[in-house]
């Protein structure tokens, strides 16, 4: 008999692997699809070379020890670098004890969501928003409340609504920088404005920022964390979009106390993270002259940004409405109102061109006429060579 439980039988599979699967079930029959649905960093310029003399060095010091067990909280030099990483936000005053080495930014959301979702528990997101964190506040039985995005972050005053209306709020949960999906970022009137209703209305704030630095115009935004005077706000922070994602290196800043008690957390789940990927992400980012790659791949993804948007100027129907990003990985359009992305996938995958319907973001079943294209994995000739494809078959669609 399969294992049951009310709370496994609950877990659905998330909605983006369905495109995956799609994409898979083509590549078995020897077609090539164009995905523009991934999240991803683009793997030709994962560091491989440097990772390789790291780890020959790593051995070559630590012997064993590298791969003995080790503390719950993380790999220290790693923890004493991201103090000083974070100033690069605008955090300042914290020490190591402020830093929880996670497996990825998804396993601090999951903690955080373990210990703070009870029954009955709400977590309000930005609409539309990730889905693989909307998917791990369900799973841990929160309702998600969705706020409206605007062009400089969610609505202040909606949020406010939602706080007014609900008394037993686990956390509020933004991604400020170049948010996924919309690529927007929040103002810093907003972010300060969000500190202050988190401190009036008695919740936490879950920031999320795995693209903060991923910026085309150079400017790094102050993260919400850095105006936080309360102790409201824990601060996830991941290496998958800038050195690369299976390596799995993530971490939440919050005051000590709250550490401690996801420390307690992280002993009955995992016990630690990998040593190695802790000491290949330190050595990389404090030796391997991490800001050069990472300029690096931002004047790749800005030129592909670029060739993308130009596109879809001329090729999406009138009245499409763009988000030009500043950073991140992704442009989320809006087709004219009536269209419908999700049901013109079937159509537009026949030309063996993927995205993500808007629908996927939002649990509300809103946003039906938007989608999101990713351009970090595409080459600027294939963006050029299908998006106007993309555009044709977007046009073309009747219902
Ligand atoms: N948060 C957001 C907003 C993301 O887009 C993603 C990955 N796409 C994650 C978290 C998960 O990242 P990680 O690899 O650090 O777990």
């Amino acid at each position: 008999m399969a294992i049951h439980s009310k709370f496994l039988d609950a877990l659905t599979p998330s909605s983006i692997r369905s495109i995956t699967a799609k994409i898979r079930d083509k590549a078995k029959n020897g077609e090539t699809v164009i995905s523009f649905a991934g999240g991803l960093p683009s793997s030709e310029f994962f560091p491989v070379e440097d990772i390789k003399k790291i780890d020959a060095e790593i051995f070559s010091s630590e012997h064993g020890n590298a791969i003995q067990y080790a503390a719950s909280d993380g790999y220290d030099p790693l923890r004493e670098y991201l103090v000083e990483f974070m100033k690069r936000f605008g955090v300042e005053g914290i020490n190591y004890k402020n830093i929880l080495i996670t497996s990825g930014s998804q396993q601090g959301l999951a903690y955080l969501s373990k210990g703070l979702i009870t029954p009955g528990s709400v977590v309000i997101t930005e609409n539309p928003s990730y889905p693989g964190a909307l998917d791990t506040f369900n799973a841990y039985g929160a309702s998600v409340i969705g706020i409206d995005m605007e062009e400089d972050g969610m609505s202040m005053d909606k949020l406010e609504n939602v706080l007014k209306e609900n008394k037993n709020v686990a956390f509020i949960y933004t991604i400020a920088d170049f948010q996924n999906p919309m690529g927007v970022s929040m103002s810093v009137e907003k972010r300060k404005r969000l500190v202050e209703l988190a401190e009036e209305y008695d919740v936490f704030i879950v920031e999320d920022g795995p693209y903060s630095l991923l910026t085309f115009n150079g400017k790094v935004m102050p993260a919400v964390k850095s105006f936080d005077k309360y102790n409201r706000v824990i601060y996830s922070g991941s290496t998958s979009k800038t050195i690369a994602p299976g390596l799995r290196i993530g971490w939440l800043v919050a005051d000590e106390e709250s550490i401690q008690k996801l420390v307690y957390l992280k002993m009955r789940d995992d016990l630690q993270v990998n040593n190695i990927a802790q000491r290949q992400v330190y050595h990389y980012m404090k030796e391997y002259g991490f800001d050069e790659h990472l300029q690096q791949v931002i004047d790749v993804y800005r030129e592909r940004r670029d060739v993308m948007i130009d596109a879809i100027k001329a090729s999406f129907p009138e009245g499409t409405k763009i988000y030009k990003p500043e950073g991140g990985l992704f442009i989320w359009l809006e087709l004219p109102e009536g269209a419908d992305s999700m049901e013109m996938f079937d159509f537009v995958f026949q030309k063996n061109i993927a995205y993500v319907p808007g629908v996927f973001f939002c649990p509300d079943g809103s946003h039906k006429n938007a989608m999101r294209l990713n351009f970090s994995t595409t080459d600027k000739d294939t963006i050029a060579k299908y998006i106007p494809i993309l555009g044709e078959m977007i046009k073309a669609y009747k219902k």
